[in-house]
């Protein structure tokens, strides 16, 4: 089932975001889960239309822009638009269908950060994504793992602390992966463009050119 290009052995990263804009957390966590986990490449995708949070404060356009920038020098980082084609709300499952429909059985493995994770349930058709791909948890500075009922029981049956399990299946199981904590946030960046202040340090040279170069974030409200 798999193409030419994945090896069946080649367990691919997914991790989605709304990247409004990209910064070193996002770029340091696939680094560093890569590694830990063995995975061929990661793909970052930006959410069009992120169903369970506010609208982004940067276009579809602009966020995707800011990506490619900040991982062109990483061959094992690739942004991927697949959220961008589709219409509608952009669903995670629909997106690992996607990717799924690619690599044939390849193991796949959802990274998330804490955060997010702590909310699994809520996303659309939730508990078809453990059909899909693995679970990779990160954790967070901000973020204690905090499980509601059926969640809290799908992540303990599902979970492993061999990286190598996650390569013998397709998709199904949980891994949590401890990673250097940087305490960044988009929001925070958002907010202090919007007070003129300096994110230099925060995310990657071309973003910060890019965000100059289109004023971005720079309304009153951008936290
Ligand atoms: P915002 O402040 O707008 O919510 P964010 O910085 O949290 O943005 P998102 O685009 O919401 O970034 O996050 C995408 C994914 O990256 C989520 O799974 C999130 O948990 C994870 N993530 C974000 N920032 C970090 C970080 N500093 N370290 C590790 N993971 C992160
Ligand atoms: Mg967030």
């Amino acid at each position: 089932m798999s193409s030419a290009s994945e090896p069946m052995s080649a367990a691919i990263g997914v991790l989605g975001g709304t990247f409004d804009p990209v910064h070193y957390g996002h770029l340091r966590a696939a680094v560093e889960v890569r590694e830990q986990l063995g995975l061929s490449g990661v793909k970052m995708v930006p959410s069009a239309q992120p169903p369970h949070r506010q609208a982004p404060w940067a276009s579809a356009e602009h966020r995707m822009a800011m990506l490619r920038r900040a991982i062109s020098c990483q061959d094992f980082l690739a942004a991927d638009d697949c959220e961008m084609r589709r219409q509608g709300p952009s669903y995670m499952v629909d997106t690992l269908s996607d990717i799924r429909r690619g690599i044939g059985d390849a193991p796949l493995v959802l990274i998330i950060g804490q955060d997010a994770a702590n909310g699994l349930d809520r996303w659309h058709e939730w508990r078809e994504l453990f059909e899909l791909a693995h679970v990779a948890v990160m954790r967070r500075p901000d973020a204690e793992s905090d499980y509601r009922d059926e969640l809290a029981q799908c992540m303990a049956r599902r979970m492993v602390t061999a990286p190598g399990a996650l390569h013998a299946a397709p998709a199904g199981l949980v891994i949590d992966v401890a990673i250097t904590q940087l305490d960044i946030s988009s929001t925070a960046i958002r907010a202090l463009i919007a007070a003129g202040q300096s994110a230099h340090y925060l995310t990657p040279p071309p973003v910060i050119e890019y965000i100059r170069q289109h004023g971005l974030y720079s309304g009153p409200v951008s936290a």
